[in-house]
Formats: C-alpha cells, structure tokens, sequence
C-alpha cells in the first residue's frame, strides 16, 4: 500500500507534529467547523503551536471563521506559507480560489488537493495539527487517513437521530482504518429561554447516549448560542471572546491526554 506509516522517517510528511486531529461528523451543519476553529483557537491561546486544515474542500468556512476574505498564502521555495491568525496556522482552499466560485472536483483531485495541503505547505513544528473534514465517509477522509498517521479523530454531532444515524457510518470507518476515536461532542444540545429553562430541539442527550453505546468517550454538550452563532460570522471565534466557555475547557483537557 502507499500507507505514510511504511516510508521512512525522514520523508514522513508532518514528522514535526506532535499530535494529528481529525475533527468529523456525519452531516454538515451540525458545527463541526465551528467546533475545529474554537478547539485551534483555544489550544493556541494556552500556549500551543497550532495548525488548522480545512479540508472541507466543497464548502470551507475557515476563511469566514477567521475573518479572512483577502487572505493568500505566500509561496516560499515552492512551499505554501500558511496564513496566520489568533496563533493558528491556517490554510484553506478558499484562500486558493476566488470566493464565491463553487468547487467542483472529482474525488481524485479532493484528494491530491488535500495531499499538498500536507507535503507542500510549511507547517514546521507543531503541537496539533487539527483537520476539519468535510462531513460523511468519502474520498478525502480516505486520503487522509492513508497518508498520515493521525492521533486520533473527535466527532461533532447534534443529538437528532438523523445526524447520529450519519455518524455511525464515520465512527465505522474510523475504526476500519484503526484511527482512535478521542471522543464525541453533543453541539446544538438545548437552548436556553430567557426564564433559564432549556428547550432540547433537536432531541435530548441524543449524542451523550450514542457515545455511551458504541463505548466512545464523551466530551461534552456546547448549547445552541447567538454568541456561537455571531463568533463564526464575525471572524472572531466564540472562545476568544468567552474563555470560560465550555469548548475551551473541555477541548483543550481532553486534547492534552492525547
Ligand atoms: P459544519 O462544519 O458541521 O457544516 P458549521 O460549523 O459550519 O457546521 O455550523 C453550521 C452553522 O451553525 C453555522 O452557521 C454556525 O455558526 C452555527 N453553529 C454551530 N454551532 C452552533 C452553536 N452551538 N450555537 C449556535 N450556532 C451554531
């Protein structure tokens, strides 16, 4: 196979970084995006070297997240330099296109896309190198996992059973490839009224218990939030304005035993 782990040491691509994240789910829209750059951001603000990759070729939202619009990557002996912000190395494929233009690949291409992203952008030395994938069980989580050595992955889920149905597929392909599943985290668990009562929209606990079932850790539920919500559009994410936030304690804790 043409499996990372058989070549040497010295040509392994990311050789310099310590931990590799996949952060997955099995729908879109469910936060796994929003969840990726509040755990970058939050790693880095407690002292880390961070990278983050947004392979979610189809529809990347790193840019917007970081409030990137204009951002290009400099080319440096033939190496593209990531983009820095908040003390997260970025680099998206919407810093490579104009925005706007859809992407329209066949897989082979979202996989040698992602290929470069790994071999031919100067990441140096890291502590995490965190994914965003594009949801579901496709080409490019494929590639990945066949081409570096990842630490783990964290699942992002809302608890509605149509989004869990999803990440039973991608918690089987994980296992499939011996990737270990860190843990799950429940987004969009409840929202608060104003007289302090939760409203479970999207089904209660849903994530917690799917966890508890397939026997995978349980990182915590992040609540439905205008603050979430306003952090991504803004280009400031949620934690960088609420550091005692659930996401930055739980993530950044849970990332650390790796
Ligand atoms: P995915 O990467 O799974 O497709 P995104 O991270 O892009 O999902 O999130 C989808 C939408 O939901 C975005 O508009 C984002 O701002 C919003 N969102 C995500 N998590 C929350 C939350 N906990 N509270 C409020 N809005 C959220």
């Amino acid at each position: 196979s043409s499996c990372g782990h058989h070549q040497d040491e010295e040509d392994r691509p990311l050789k310099k970084v310590k931990n590799i994240i996949a952060v997955a789910s099995g729908k879109g829209g469910v936060g796994k995006s929003t969840f990726a750059v509040n755990l970058a951001v939050s790693l880095a603000a407690s002292g880390a070297k961070v990278g983050l990759i947004d392979a979610d070729l189809y529809g990347p939202s790193i840019p917007t997240m970081f409030g990137l619009y204009d951002a290009k990557p400099e080319v440096v002996n033939k190496n593209l330099v990531p983009v820095e912000k908040y003390g997260v190395k970025l680099m998206s494929i919407g810093f490579l296109i104009e925005t706007d233009t859809a992407v329209i690949w066949r897989g082979p291409m979202a996989s040698s896309a992602i290929k470069q992203f790994i071999t031919e952008v100067e990441w140096g030395e890291l502590d995490y190198l965190i994914f965003d994938l594009p949801p579901g069980t496709g080409d490019i989580q494929l590639t990945l996992v066949q081409t570096i050595p990842l630490t783990g992955a964290v699942i992002v889920t809302t608890p509605q059973d149509v989004a869990l149905a999803d990440v039973s597929k991608a918690v089987s392909m994980f296992r499939k490839v011996h990737v270990p599943i860190l843990g799950l985290v429940e987004n969009m668990s409840y929202y608060e009224l104003p007289d302090g009562t939760k409203d479970y929209i999207f089904g209660k606990a849903g994530g917690e218990k799917f966890a508890r079932a397939q026997g995978i850790a349980f990182l915590g539920s992040i609540p439905i939030g205008r603050e979430v919500r306003e952090g991504g559009d803004s280009g400031k994410p949620f934690v960088l304005t609420d550091p005692e936030s659930v996401t930055s304690t739980a993530l950044s804790g849970s990332a650390r035993e790796v």
